[in-house]
């Protein structure tokens, strides 16, 4: 696959406000916030999409979905809700091929997310 400007991120070429690390994976607010609170919480092992996810994955899909968890909690939104959510190809609204998880809250948050964008 492809270098995206995640790895770059990973690798600390390029910044981020980085919320959390760890040997497998990485969290840093989303550069184009859509809401008061928006972070990606991404695997350091690069993936593309959702459907290059292998079976020796599935722990490391958990694990980013703990981390999206604890940090809810830190940012002090986990009990009022948020939304965690990967985007899939074109029509799913992705844009970096390497995959994360969207974390949004800090707002009621409306449904579905990316109708404008996609304009289909
Ligand atoms: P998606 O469209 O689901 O692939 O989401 C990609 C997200 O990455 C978008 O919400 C972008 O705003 C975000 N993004 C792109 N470049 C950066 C960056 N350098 N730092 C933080 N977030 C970024």
């Amino acid at each position: 696959m492809s270098e995206t400007i995640f790895t770059k991120i990973i690798n600390k070429e390029i910044p981020a406000d980085i919320l959390y690390e760890d040997e497998q994976s990485m969290a840093f607010r989303d550069i184009a916030a859509q809401a008061p609170v928006h972070f990606l919480v991404i695997p350091k092992k690069p993936i593309a999409t959702i459907n290059d996810i292998q079976p020796e994955d599935k722990e490391l899909i958990g694990h980013l979905y703990w981390v999206a968890a604890q940090l809810a909690k830190e940012q002090g939104v986990a009990d009022q809700g948020y939304r965690a959510v990967m985007n899939c190809n074109e029509y799913g609204g992705q844009s970096v091929y390497h995959i994360h998880l969207h974390v949004l809250a800090g707002k009621p948050l409306g449904w579905p997310p990316y109708t404008e964008r996609l304009k289909v």
